[in-house]
């Protein structure tokens, strides 16, 4: 096995100067997405893209959508190879560059200091990607084709909420759907130890608002006499958790999975250190659920918190008013398990059971996406494992993410497909920030880790 990745390691170390070159190529495009005057730079980096895959003798186009074009490259595996078909996703646009004049230097004029290239793009996700690119490149350069049937799908709007995505997903499905997506977008754990992450958590958001009087009232005249929306709502928001951190919302748990032992000792392996976690933000003691390991609260563990509250009089001297309306907006981060759309019903229902008949409370739902937990079964996520570990020195970790990437949700739901979510980005890169730069290290290492994968396929 190894013997099939030596050679293109050492292609790879040799061709690391024509590698970041190419890289510099795609960096000068400014492929900003959101922004339309930057929609023909977009079309520039997708057309750079197909060339570039097409000189490695992939079968590359350019698809347009009603927004800026997908990239799509296909390449066979080896004559009667049987394999898996692997899709690489990555993106191709970067986000805006303001404040620009916190850039030392044009955004898109790539530069190679103090061990990093920087530039808009250069963590993500250009640089990411181009490792995946490089590996694949220097693979058919030494064994002539891929290891596998692979398909390469680059998206040009990620950056500015993907509205093109779903629906080429759908249209191009039969081409498309393979037995495991690979995405490069994410991060190592800390500058060493390599991570494949394997879930990430949904997002549910709601909005209250409770409706006392008709109008707003003077507490001298209705004090103790009327009902204070502020009470109403004051009252359910702090029984939200209870003492030891848990959610009260009833059948919040339902569902919610235990951390499997072997899980759970890797995770207290990382050492992870909540104080100085929590220290860097000007904070001490881990404020979730208590008995569980601080990793566990950010990545496994759903949560409430109140984002915002809203009534009465909050200006300037004082005013004894009693409002005619208070509100406050809720959102729960959600694991695996846990149905976004059932939650909202009962949090609703709990709502509605705390509200005094003087009151009456009205709801605002903002958006309900369910947490994904990839399926680690298929056997590249362990092969990854061993292959990450051996080209960093350190065992790679399955992780969680306490946030969320929609694009393995929408290639589960569209596609039927799990996906292994891998990277090289650093805590200090600065992506969507002033001065963006990737490590050359996360760039070299990068490519080293994809060929060793794809050495394991
Ligand atoms: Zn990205």
């Amino acid at each position: 096995m190894t013997d099939r990745a030596a050679p293109v390691l050492d292609r790879l170390d040799d061709q690391m100067p024509a590698a970041l070159e190419r890289l510099s190529e795609l960096l000068r495009i400014p492929s900003i997405s959101t922004d339309p005057a930057y929609a023909d730079a977009c079309t520039a980096a997708a057309d750079w893209m197909v060339a570039d895959l097409a000189s490695m003798g992939l079968d590359a186009s350019r698809r347009d959508t009603p927004g800026r074009p997908m990239v799509v490259a296909h390449a066979d595996g080896p004559p009667g190879g049987e394999g898996p078909h692997l899709l690489f996703y990555g993106h191709y646009d970067v986000q805006p560059v303001d404040p620009l004049d916190l850039w030392r230097r044009d955004p898109f004029d790539p530069v190679v200091e103090d061990g990093a290239i920087r530039a808009r793009g250069a963590s993500d996700d250009k640089g990411q990607l181009m490792t995946f690119v490089e590996a694949l490149r220097a693979w058919i350069a030494v064994h002539g084709a891929p290891p596998c049937r692979l398909t390469i799908l680059l998206e040009g709007e990620e950056e500015s909420g993907s509205p093109s995505l779903v629906p080429f997903l759908r249209e191009n499905a039969a081409e498309l759907r393979a037995d495991l997506a690979l995405i490069c977008d994410t991060g190592l754990y800390d500058d060493r130890v390599p991570a494949i992450a394997t879930s990430l958590r949904g997002l549910l958001g709601e909005e209250i608002v409770i409706h006392g009087a008709n109008r707003d009232l003077h507490s001298g005249s209705y004090g103790g006499i009327a009902m204070n929306p502020i009470r109403v709502l004051t009252r359910i928001l702090g029984g939200l958790h209870d003492a030891e951190g848990r959610v009260r919302v009833p059948g919040f748990y339902d569902g919610v999975p235990e951390l499997e032992p072997e899980r759970k000792k890797a995770w207290q392996d990382l050492g992870f250190a909540a104080e100085a976690f929590l220290g860097e933000v000007g904070l001490a003691d881990p404020a979730g659920e208590r008995g569980r390991m601080p990793l566990e609260m950010i990545w496994s563990r759903p949560t409430a918190e109140i984002n915002g509250i809203l009534g009465g009089y909050t200006g300037a001297g004082f005013k004894t008013v009693l409002p005619a309306q208070a509100s406050a907006k809720v959102s729960f981060r959600l694991v695996a398990g846990q149905d976004p759309h059932r939650l909202r019903e009962s949090f609703r229902d709990w709502v509605m059971a705390q509200i005094p008949a003087d009151c009456r409370v009205e709801f605002h739902g903002h958006g309900a996406s369910p947490a994904s937990a990839m399926d680690t079964s298929h056997p590249l996520f362990d092969a990854a494992r061993e292959a990450l570990s051996e080209e960093w020195g350190d065992a790679a970790v399955f992780t969680g993410m306490g946030g969320s990437i929609p694009i393995a949700g929408h290639f589960r739901e569209e596609l039927g497909m799990e996906s292994m979510l891998a990277g090289w980005a650093k805590d200090d890169d600065r992506i969507h920030s002033p001065n963006e730069k990737y490590d050359l290290d996360s760039f070299h290492k990068g490519m080293r880790s994809w060929a060793r994968v794809l050495a394991r396929v």
